[in-house]
Protein backbone atom coordinates (compact mmCIF):
# COMPACT_ATOMS: atom_id res chain seq x y z
CA UNK A 1 0.00 0.00 0.00
CA UNK A 2 0.67 3.52 -0.52
CA UNK A 3 0.35 5.51 2.70
CA UNK A 4 -0.73 8.65 2.33
CA UNK A 5 0.74 11.29 5.10
CA UNK A 6 -0.53 14.36 3.76
CA UNK A 7 -3.31 14.68 6.06
CA UNK A 8 -2.04 13.13 9.17
CA UNK A 9 -4.77 13.68 12.41
CA UNK A 10 -7.19 15.19 10.03
CA UNK A 11 -10.80 13.91 8.65
CA UNK A 12 -11.07 13.47 5.03
CA UNK A 13 -14.02 12.57 3.01
CA UNK A 14 -13.89 9.72 0.69
CA UNK A 15 -16.57 9.25 -1.92
CA UNK A 16 -17.24 6.20 -3.58
CA UNK A 17 -16.66 2.57 -1.72
CA UNK A 18 -15.07 0.28 -4.71
CA UNK A 19 -11.90 -0.64 -5.68
CA UNK A 20 -10.34 2.92 -5.40
CA UNK A 21 -11.90 4.51 -2.64
CA UNK A 22 -11.23 1.56 -0.60
CA UNK A 23 -7.92 1.44 -1.24
CA UNK A 24 -7.61 5.24 -0.91
CA UNK A 25 -9.44 5.45 2.70
CA UNK A 26 -7.28 2.31 3.69
CA UNK A 27 -4.15 4.44 2.46
CA UNK A 28 -5.53 7.78 4.21
CA UNK A 29 -5.76 5.82 7.17
CA UNK A 30 -2.41 4.07 7.49
CA UNK A 31 -0.72 8.02 7.11
CA UNK A 32 -2.67 8.95 10.24
CA UNK A 33 -5.79 10.37 9.08
CA UNK A 34 -9.50 9.42 9.49
CA UNK A 35 -11.64 8.62 6.42
CA UNK A 36 -14.84 9.53 6.39
CA UNK A 37 -16.74 7.12 3.88
CA UNK A 38 -19.68 7.29 2.08
CA UNK A 39 -21.15 5.29 -0.78
CA UNK A 40 -24.94 5.65 -2.27
CA UNK A 41 -25.02 2.10 -2.48
CA UNK A 42 -26.40 0.39 0.91
CA UNK A 43 -23.58 -2.83 -0.53
CA UNK A 44 -20.87 -0.13 -0.56
CA UNK A 45 -21.69 1.50 2.63
CA UNK A 46 -21.94 -1.84 4.40
CA UNK A 47 -18.01 -2.68 2.91
CA UNK A 48 -17.10 0.38 4.22
CA UNK A 49 -17.74 -0.68 7.83
CA UNK A 50 -16.77 -3.99 7.05
CA UNK A 51 -13.21 -2.67 6.44
CA UNK A 52 -13.71 -0.80 9.72
CA UNK A 53 -14.16 2.73 8.44
CA UNK A 54 -16.42 5.24 9.56
CA UNK A 55 -19.17 5.81 7.35
CA UNK A 56 -21.34 9.54 7.67
CA UNK A 57 -23.57 10.91 5.05
CA UNK A 58 -21.50 12.97 3.20
CA UNK A 59 -24.02 14.44 1.60
CA UNK A 60 -25.05 16.36 4.25
CA UNK A 61 -24.08 19.99 4.77
CA UNK A 62 -22.64 19.48 8.76
CA UNK A 63 -19.82 17.07 7.96
CA UNK A 64 -17.97 19.53 5.93
CA UNK A 65 -17.18 21.85 8.97
CA UNK A 66 -14.14 19.94 10.32
CA UNK A 67 -13.33 17.74 7.04
CA UNK A 68 -9.85 18.69 5.12
CA UNK A 69 -10.10 17.11 1.49
CA UNK A 70 -13.06 15.04 -0.15
CA UNK A 71 -11.47 12.20 -2.50
CA UNK A 72 -13.65 11.40 -4.99
CA UNK A 73 -13.87 7.94 -7.33
CA UNK A 74 -13.92 7.66 -11.15
CA UNK A 75 -17.72 6.51 -11.80
CA UNK A 76 -18.95 9.42 -9.55
CA UNK A 77 -19.57 12.54 -11.73
CA UNK A 78 -17.31 15.50 -10.16
CA UNK A 79 -18.50 18.61 -12.45
CA UNK A 80 -20.95 17.20 -15.44
CA UNK A 81 -23.69 16.01 -16.14
CA UNK A 82 -24.29 17.47 -12.76
CA UNK A 83 -21.80 17.41 -9.46
CA UNK A 84 -22.68 14.71 -6.94
CA UNK A 85 -23.95 15.84 -4.01
CA UNK A 86 -21.51 15.16 -1.53
CA UNK A 87 -18.77 16.63 -3.84
CA UNK A 88 -21.11 19.68 -4.07
CA UNK A 89 -21.37 20.59 -0.38
CA UNK A 90 -17.43 20.25 -0.36
CA UNK A 91 -16.59 23.01 -3.23
CA UNK A 92 -19.55 24.65 -0.98
CA UNK A 93 -17.04 24.74 1.89
CA UNK A 94 -14.00 25.34 -0.16
CA UNK A 95 -12.98 21.77 0.96
CA UNK A 96 -10.21 20.77 -1.66
CA UNK A 97 -11.84 17.87 -3.54
CA UNK A 98 -9.34 15.42 -5.21
CA UNK A 99 -8.78 11.49 -6.42
CA UNK A 100 -6.35 9.09 -5.28
CA UNK A 101 -4.09 9.70 -8.08
CA UNK A 102 -3.81 13.53 -6.76
CA UNK A 103 -2.71 11.66 -3.55
CA UNK A 104 -0.57 9.57 -4.78
CA UNK A 105 1.12 11.86 -6.79
CA UNK A 106 1.25 14.61 -3.76
CA UNK A 107 2.41 12.02 -1.65
CA UNK A 108 5.66 11.00 -4.15
CA UNK A 109 7.01 14.37 -4.65
CA UNK A 110 6.25 15.38 -0.95
CA UNK A 111 8.21 13.20 0.37
CA UNK A 112 11.56 11.04 -0.53
CA UNK A 113 10.15 7.91 -1.29
CA UNK A 114 11.19 4.25 -0.14
CA UNK A 115 13.28 6.04 3.34
CA UNK A 116 15.29 2.87 3.58
CA UNK A 117 16.74 2.33 0.33
CA UNK A 118 19.82 3.76 -1.32
CA UNK A 119 17.89 7.43 -2.59
CA UNK A 120 19.97 7.05 -6.21
CA UNK A 121 17.05 8.77 -7.55
CA UNK A 122 13.10 8.69 -7.82
CA UNK A 123 11.49 6.05 -8.74
CA UNK A 124 9.69 7.01 -12.55
CA UNK A 125 6.68 7.30 -13.13
CA UNK A 126 5.19 6.72 -16.74
CA UNK A 127 1.49 7.41 -17.14
CA UNK A 128 -0.54 6.26 -19.96
CA UNK A 129 -4.04 8.10 -21.46
CA UNK A 130 -5.90 7.91 -24.35
CA UNK A 131 -9.52 7.02 -25.55
CA UNK A 132 -9.00 3.17 -26.47
CA UNK A 133 -5.86 1.21 -25.77
CA UNK A 134 -4.82 2.35 -22.23
CA UNK A 135 -4.98 -0.68 -21.01
CA UNK A 136 -3.04 -3.04 -23.30
CA UNK A 137 -0.41 -0.06 -23.93
CA UNK A 138 -0.15 0.15 -20.26
CA UNK A 139 0.17 -3.67 -19.88
CA UNK A 140 2.46 -4.00 -23.00
CA UNK A 141 4.94 -0.98 -21.33
CA UNK A 142 4.78 -3.11 -17.86
CA UNK A 143 5.70 -6.51 -19.56
CA UNK A 144 8.70 -5.06 -21.69
CA UNK A 145 10.31 -3.60 -18.78
CA UNK A 146 9.90 -6.90 -16.54
CA UNK A 147 11.63 -8.90 -19.17
CA UNK A 148 14.70 -6.40 -18.92
CA UNK A 149 14.92 -6.66 -15.49
CA UNK A 150 13.40 -3.36 -14.30
CA UNK A 151 11.37 -3.77 -11.38
CA UNK A 152 8.06 -2.32 -12.53
CA UNK A 153 4.30 -2.05 -11.22
CA UNK A 154 1.44 -1.50 -12.94
CA UNK A 155 -1.88 0.05 -11.77
CA UNK A 156 -4.42 2.51 -11.73
CA UNK A 157 -7.40 2.50 -14.14
CA UNK A 158 -5.96 -1.36 -14.96
CA UNK A 159 -5.63 -4.09 -11.98
CA UNK A 160 -5.03 -2.49 -8.62
CA UNK A 161 -6.14 0.65 -7.71
CA UNK A 162 -2.82 3.43 -7.63
CA UNK A 163 -2.78 3.50 -3.86
CA UNK A 164 -2.98 -0.39 -3.44
CA UNK A 165 0.29 -0.70 -5.12
CA UNK A 166 3.71 -1.10 -3.20
CA UNK A 167 5.41 1.86 -1.97
CA UNK A 168 8.56 2.11 -4.84
CA UNK A 169 11.88 2.04 -4.25
CA UNK A 170 14.35 4.35 -5.91
CA UNK A 171 15.02 2.04 -8.66
CA UNK A 172 11.55 0.69 -9.55
CA UNK A 173 8.52 2.13 -12.21
CA UNK A 174 5.23 2.46 -12.20
CA UNK A 175 3.26 2.31 -14.66
CA UNK A 176 -0.33 4.02 -13.97
CA UNK A 177 -3.32 3.91 -16.75
CA UNK A 178 -5.34 7.08 -16.26
CA UNK A 179 -8.66 7.83 -17.50
CA UNK A 180 -9.98 11.20 -18.06
CA UNK A 181 -11.50 10.95 -15.30
CA UNK A 182 -8.53 10.39 -13.10
CA UNK A 183 -6.47 13.11 -15.05
CA UNK A 184 -9.60 15.64 -14.84
CA UNK A 185 -10.17 15.25 -11.14
CA UNK A 186 -6.47 14.60 -9.44
CA UNK A 187 -4.67 18.17 -7.95
CA UNK A 188 -1.67 16.71 -8.35
CA UNK A 189 -0.09 15.05 -11.71
CA UNK A 190 3.65 15.20 -12.17
CA UNK A 191 4.59 11.93 -14.55
CA UNK A 192 8.17 11.17 -15.80
CA UNK A 193 6.75 10.05 -18.73
CA UNK A 194 3.66 10.36 -19.82
CA UNK A 195 1.50 9.39 -23.41
CA UNK A 196 -1.14 10.53 -25.21
CA UNK A 197 -2.60 7.06 -27.30
CA UNK A 198 -5.85 9.24 -29.51
CA UNK A 199 -8.97 10.51 -29.04
CA UNK A 200 -12.33 9.54 -29.82
CA UNK A 201 -15.83 10.67 -28.50
CA UNK A 202 -16.15 9.18 -25.43
CA UNK A 203 -17.71 9.84 -21.67
CA UNK A 204 -18.94 13.22 -23.82
CA UNK A 205 -21.48 13.96 -20.43
CA UNK A 206 -19.00 13.88 -18.24
CA UNK A 207 -16.46 16.07 -19.62
CA UNK A 208 -19.43 18.95 -21.40
CA UNK A 209 -18.66 17.11 -24.66
CA UNK A 210 -15.17 16.87 -26.53
CA UNK A 211 -13.07 19.79 -25.89
CA UNK A 212 -13.71 19.05 -21.93
CA UNK A 213 -12.78 15.44 -22.44
CA UNK A 214 -9.74 16.80 -24.70
CA UNK A 215 -9.17 19.18 -21.95
CA UNK A 216 -9.11 16.27 -19.06
CA UNK A 217 -6.49 14.46 -20.63
CA UNK A 218 -4.74 17.19 -21.63
CA UNK A 219 -3.94 18.00 -17.82
CA UNK A 220 -1.76 14.88 -18.06
CA UNK A 221 0.92 17.09 -20.02
CA UNK A 222 0.43 20.66 -18.81
CA UNK A 223 -0.51 20.35 -15.24
CA UNK A 224 1.71 17.24 -15.22
CA UNK A 225 4.48 18.76 -17.34
CA UNK A 226 6.52 15.38 -17.90
CA UNK A 227 9.83 15.82 -18.36
CA UNK A 228 9.48 13.23 -21.64
CA UNK A 229 6.58 13.05 -23.85
CA UNK A 230 5.32 10.20 -25.86
CA UNK A 231 2.15 11.59 -28.09
CA UNK A 232 -0.23 10.22 -31.09
CA UNK A 233 -0.72 12.61 -33.56
CA UNK A 234 -3.09 10.51 -35.40
CA UNK A 235 -6.27 13.18 -34.59
CA UNK A 236 -6.13 16.77 -34.69
CA UNK A 237 -5.78 17.11 -30.86
CA UNK A 238 -2.97 14.74 -30.74
CA UNK A 239 -1.03 17.17 -33.39
CA UNK A 240 -2.36 20.40 -30.81
CA UNK A 241 -0.62 18.88 -28.00
CA UNK A 242 2.72 18.70 -29.34
CA UNK A 243 2.66 21.79 -30.12
CA UNK A 244 1.64 23.32 -27.03
CA UNK A 245 4.32 20.71 -25.08
CA UNK A 246 7.34 21.47 -28.09
CA UNK A 247 9.18 23.72 -25.26
CA UNK A 248 8.67 22.87 -22.42
CA UNK A 249 9.30 18.84 -22.80
CA UNK A 250 12.60 17.94 -22.54
CA UNK A 251 12.20 14.40 -24.93
CA UNK A 252 9.22 14.03 -27.05
CA UNK A 253 8.51 11.39 -29.41
CA UNK A 254 5.75 10.99 -32.12
CA UNK A 255 4.03 7.88 -32.85
CA UNK A 256 1.58 7.45 -35.50
CA UNK A 257 -0.14 4.17 -37.96
CA UNK A 258 0.97 6.01 -40.56
CA UNK A 259 4.08 8.35 -41.25
CA UNK A 260 4.73 11.30 -38.85
CA UNK A 261 6.19 14.19 -41.00
CA UNK A 262 9.48 16.00 -39.87
CA UNK A 263 12.80 14.97 -38.59
CA UNK A 264 11.88 15.18 -34.88
CA UNK A 265 12.18 11.65 -32.84
CA UNK A 266 9.38 9.22 -34.03
CA UNK A 267 7.77 5.62 -33.92
CA UNK A 268 5.08 5.08 -36.77
CA UNK A 269 4.04 2.26 -38.69
CA UNK A 270 4.65 1.06 -42.25
CA UNK A 271 2.96 -1.96 -42.88
CA UNK A 272 3.44 -4.65 -40.48
CA UNK A 273 6.94 -2.72 -39.54
CA UNK A 274 7.40 -0.31 -36.33
CA UNK A 275 9.65 2.25 -37.59
CA UNK A 276 11.67 4.32 -35.24
CA UNK A 277 13.42 7.74 -36.58
CA UNK A 278 15.46 10.26 -35.81
CA UNK A 279 16.64 13.00 -37.08
CA UNK A 280 15.77 11.74 -40.81
CA UNK A 281 17.24 8.68 -40.41
CA UNK A 282 16.00 5.32 -39.40
CA UNK A 283 17.16 3.71 -36.29
CA UNK A 284 15.00 0.44 -35.81
CA UNK A 285 12.78 -2.05 -37.52
CA UNK A 286 10.43 -4.33 -35.71
CA UNK A 287 8.24 -6.72 -37.49
CA UNK A 288 5.32 -6.87 -36.15
CA UNK A 289 4.09 -9.78 -37.52
CA UNK A 290 6.17 -12.03 -35.17
CA UNK A 291 4.57 -10.49 -32.10
CA UNK A 292 1.53 -13.10 -31.55
CA UNK A 293 -0.93 -10.77 -29.47
CA UNK A 294 -0.10 -7.32 -30.84
CA UNK A 295 -2.42 -7.94 -34.52
CA UNK A 296 -4.31 -5.02 -36.37
CA UNK A 297 -3.52 -1.94 -36.91
CA UNK A 298 -5.07 -0.37 -33.65
CA UNK A 299 -2.40 -2.66 -31.77
CA UNK A 300 0.12 -1.27 -34.06
CA UNK A 301 -0.52 2.32 -32.27
CA UNK A 302 0.04 0.43 -29.04
CA UNK A 303 2.70 -1.06 -29.42
CA UNK A 304 4.46 2.45 -30.84
CA UNK A 305 3.57 3.95 -27.86
CA UNK A 306 4.99 1.59 -25.86
CA UNK A 307 8.05 0.91 -27.73
CA UNK A 308 8.42 4.93 -27.73
CA UNK A 309 7.89 4.82 -23.82
CA UNK A 310 10.22 2.28 -23.07
CA UNK A 311 13.22 4.16 -25.16
CA UNK A 312 12.38 7.22 -23.34
CA UNK A 313 12.85 4.75 -20.03
CA UNK A 314 16.13 4.08 -21.37
CA UNK A 315 15.67 0.50 -23.53
CA UNK A 316 17.41 -0.14 -26.29
CA UNK A 317 15.43 -1.04 -29.53
CA UNK A 318 16.72 -4.39 -29.08
CA UNK A 319 15.64 -4.94 -25.59
CA UNK A 320 11.78 -3.79 -26.50
CA UNK A 321 11.77 -5.60 -29.59
CA UNK A 322 11.79 -9.20 -27.28
CA UNK A 323 9.54 -7.52 -25.48
CA UNK A 324 7.09 -7.35 -27.97
CA UNK A 325 7.43 -10.46 -29.03
CA UNK A 326 6.40 -12.30 -25.59
CA UNK A 327 3.86 -10.08 -24.85
CA UNK A 328 0.67 -12.30 -24.16
CA UNK A 329 -2.02 -9.84 -24.68
CA UNK A 330 -5.10 -8.87 -22.02
CA UNK A 331 -7.79 -10.87 -22.00
CA UNK A 332 -10.77 -10.21 -23.49
CA UNK A 333 -9.03 -7.99 -25.98
CA UNK A 334 -8.25 -9.65 -29.15
CA UNK A 335 -7.40 -12.64 -27.35
CA UNK A 336 -7.49 -15.97 -29.44
CA UNK A 337 -8.51 -18.40 -27.16
CA UNK A 338 -8.20 -22.01 -29.70
CA UNK A 339 -7.44 -22.77 -33.09
CA UNK A 340 -9.59 -25.96 -33.56
CA UNK A 341 -9.55 -27.83 -37.05
CA UNK A 342 -7.61 -25.30 -38.82
CA UNK A 343 -10.75 -22.38 -37.20
CA UNK A 344 -9.60 -19.88 -34.71
CA UNK A 345 -11.63 -18.53 -32.16
CA UNK A 346 -10.87 -15.11 -30.85
CA UNK A 347 -12.75 -13.08 -27.75
CA UNK A 348 -12.39 -9.25 -27.98
CA UNK A 349 -15.41 -9.30 -25.63
CA UNK A 350 -14.17 -5.80 -24.62
CA UNK A 351 -15.09 -4.35 -27.75
CA UNK A 352 -18.09 -2.37 -26.15
CA UNK A 353 -18.70 -0.41 -29.13
CA UNK A 354 -18.53 -0.13 -32.96
CA UNK A 355 -15.44 1.56 -33.12
CA UNK A 356 -13.84 -1.07 -30.35
CA UNK A 357 -15.66 -3.97 -33.12
CA UNK A 358 -14.28 -2.35 -36.07
CA UNK A 359 -10.87 -2.77 -34.97
CA UNK A 360 -11.29 -6.47 -34.51
CA UNK A 361 -13.11 -7.04 -37.80
CA UNK A 362 -10.12 -5.00 -39.58
CA UNK A 363 -7.90 -7.35 -38.07
CA UNK A 364 -9.11 -10.79 -39.41
CA UNK A 365 -10.91 -12.08 -43.07
CA UNK A 366 -13.42 -14.99 -43.49
CA UNK A 367 -15.26 -14.15 -39.97
CA UNK A 368 -18.07 -15.88 -38.36
CA UNK A 369 -19.25 -12.67 -36.27
CA UNK A 370 -20.73 -13.23 -33.28
CA UNK A 371 -22.22 -9.50 -32.15
CA UNK A 372 -24.99 -8.05 -29.79
CA UNK A 373 -25.77 -7.52 -26.66
CA UNK A 374 -26.62 -3.81 -24.94
CA UNK A 375 -26.62 -1.82 -27.81
CA UNK A 376 -24.90 1.80 -28.16
CA UNK A 377 -25.99 4.95 -30.07
CA UNK A 378 -26.11 4.26 -33.45
CA UNK A 379 -25.61 0.55 -33.62
CA UNK A 380 -23.54 -1.19 -36.03
CA UNK A 381 -24.58 1.19 -39.12
CA UNK A 382 -20.78 2.11 -39.31
CA UNK A 383 -19.74 -1.18 -39.37
CA UNK A 384 -21.45 -2.03 -42.50
CA UNK A 385 -18.91 -1.15 -45.09
CA UNK A 386 -16.56 -4.16 -43.02
CA UNK A 387 -19.16 -6.85 -43.80
CA UNK A 388 -17.48 -8.09 -46.50
CA UNK A 389 -14.67 -9.58 -44.57
CA UNK A 390 -17.38 -11.20 -42.78
CA UNK A 391 -18.96 -14.42 -43.74
CA UNK A 392 -22.14 -14.56 -41.62
CA UNK A 393 -23.08 -13.11 -38.24
CA UNK A 394 -24.43 -14.34 -35.23
CA UNK A 395 -26.45 -12.26 -33.13
CA UNK A 396 -27.26 -12.38 -29.65
CA UNK A 397 -28.89 -10.24 -26.83
CA UNK A 398 -31.35 -7.34 -26.71
CA UNK A 399 -29.89 -5.35 -29.67
CA UNK A 400 -30.52 -8.63 -32.38
CA UNK A 401 -33.61 -6.91 -34.07
CA UNK A 402 -31.94 -3.81 -34.46
CA UNK A 403 -28.61 -5.31 -35.90
CA UNK A 404 -30.22 -7.33 -38.59
CA UNK A 405 -32.19 -4.37 -40.05
CA UNK A 406 -28.92 -3.08 -40.37
CA UNK A 407 -27.38 -6.02 -41.60
CA UNK A 408 -30.14 -6.17 -44.22
CA UNK A 409 -29.04 -8.99 -47.10
CA UNK A 410 -25.97 -9.85 -45.82
CA UNK A 411 -26.01 -13.50 -43.90
CA UNK A 412 -27.02 -13.35 -40.43
CA UNK A 413 -28.83 -16.12 -37.87
CA UNK A 414 -30.62 -14.11 -34.77
CA UNK A 415 -29.57 -17.16 -31.78
CA UNK A 416 -30.83 -15.21 -28.92
CA UNK A 417 -27.93 -16.62 -26.44
CA UNK A 418 -24.53 -16.84 -26.71
CA UNK A 419 -24.18 -20.39 -26.20
CA UNK A 420 -26.35 -20.96 -29.09
CA UNK A 421 -24.50 -18.31 -31.23
CA UNK A 422 -21.45 -20.47 -30.24
CA UNK A 423 -22.59 -23.85 -31.25
CA UNK A 424 -24.13 -22.48 -34.61
CA UNK A 425 -21.04 -20.93 -35.76
CA UNK A 426 -18.85 -23.65 -34.62
CA UNK A 427 -20.96 -26.35 -36.90
CA UNK A 428 -20.73 -23.70 -40.40
CA UNK A 429 -17.02 -23.27 -40.12
CA UNK A 430 -14.46 -24.08 -42.57
CA UNK A 431 -10.54 -23.99 -42.18
CA UNK A 432 -9.08 -21.03 -42.24
CA UNK A 433 -12.21 -18.65 -40.51
CA UNK A 434 -11.85 -17.24 -37.66
CA UNK A 435 -15.36 -17.25 -35.10
CA UNK A 436 -14.65 -13.56 -33.50
CA UNK A 437 -16.80 -12.40 -30.63
CA UNK A 438 -16.92 -8.82 -30.92
CA UNK A 439 -20.43 -7.66 -29.40
CA UNK A 440 -20.48 -3.90 -30.50
CA UNK A 441 -22.50 -3.84 -27.33
CA UNK A 442 -22.28 -3.67 -23.60
CA UNK A 443 -22.85 -7.10 -21.92
CA UNK A 444 -25.64 -6.15 -18.93
CA UNK A 445 -28.55 -7.50 -21.19
CA UNK A 446 -27.36 -11.14 -20.54
CA UNK A 447 -23.96 -10.92 -18.42
CA UNK A 448 -22.56 -9.04 -15.41
CA UNK A 449 -19.82 -7.49 -17.38
CA UNK A 450 -17.56 -7.47 -20.72
CA UNK A 451 -15.42 -9.82 -18.27
CA UNK A 452 -18.03 -12.61 -17.24
CA UNK A 453 -19.22 -12.32 -21.33
CA UNK A 454 -15.69 -13.60 -22.13
CA UNK A 455 -15.20 -16.01 -19.87
CA UNK A 456 -18.38 -17.54 -20.82
CA UNK A 457 -17.39 -17.42 -24.61
CA UNK A 458 -14.15 -19.16 -23.66
CA UNK A 459 -15.82 -21.86 -21.95
CA UNK A 460 -18.03 -22.40 -25.01
CA UNK A 461 -15.19 -22.91 -26.90
CA UNK A 462 -13.15 -24.96 -23.99
CA UNK A 463 -15.81 -27.25 -24.26
CA UNK A 464 -16.11 -27.48 -28.32
CA UNK A 465 -12.38 -28.16 -28.21
CA UNK A 466 -12.60 -31.03 -25.70
CA UNK A 467 -15.53 -32.35 -27.79
CA UNK A 468 -12.91 -32.25 -31.29
P1 LIG B 1 -8.83 1.03 -22.95
O1 LIG B 1 -8.11 0.63 -21.71
O2 LIG B 1 -8.43 2.42 -23.42
O3 LIG B 1 -10.31 0.82 -22.91
P2 LIG B 1 -8.01 -1.51 -24.19
O4 LIG B 1 -6.57 -1.75 -24.39
O5 LIG B 1 -8.67 -2.17 -23.04
O6 LIG B 1 -8.26 0.06 -24.13
O7 LIG B 1 -8.80 -1.88 -25.54
C1 LIG B 1 -10.21 -1.70 -25.58
C2 LIG B 1 -10.78 -2.02 -26.95
O8 LIG B 1 -10.42 -0.96 -27.85
C3 LIG B 1 -10.23 -3.32 -27.54
O9 LIG B 1 -11.26 -4.25 -27.61
C4 LIG B 1 -9.70 -2.96 -28.92
O10 LIG B 1 -10.51 -3.54 -29.92
C5 LIG B 1 -9.81 -1.46 -29.03
N1 LIG B 1 -8.47 -0.81 -29.12
C6 LIG B 1 -7.34 -1.19 -28.47
N2 LIG B 1 -6.31 -0.36 -28.78
C7 LIG B 1 -6.81 0.57 -29.63
C8 LIG B 1 -6.25 1.71 -30.30
N3 LIG B 1 -4.98 2.06 -30.16
N4 LIG B 1 -7.08 2.42 -31.11
C9 LIG B 1 -8.37 2.09 -31.25
N5 LIG B 1 -8.95 1.03 -30.67
C10 LIG B 1 -8.20 0.26 -29.86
Amino acid sequence: MIVIRAYDGQRVGVLGMGRSGLAAAAALQAGGATPICWDDGEAGRAGAAEAGFEVEDLTRERVWQDMAALIVSPGIPHLYPAPHKAVERAMAAGVPVDNDVGLFFREMTDWEPGLDDDGDGDPLVICVTGSNGKSTTSALIHHILRENRRMAQLGGNIGLGVLALEYPSSRDVIVLELSSYQTDLARRLAPDIAVFLNLSDDHLDRHAGRGGYFMAKQRLFTIGAPDHAVIGVDEPEGRYLRDRIGETTEKLICISTGAVPGNGWSVSMKKAFLVERQGGKQVASIDLREAPALRGAHNGQNACAAYAACRLAGLGPKQIEAGLYGFGGLPHRLERIAQIGGVTYVNDSKATNADAAEKALLAYDNIRWIAGGEPKAGGIASLVPLLDRVKKTYLIGAAQADFAATLGDAPYAKCDTLEAAVALAASETEAGDTVLLAPACASFDQFASFEARGEAFRDLVERLEKEA
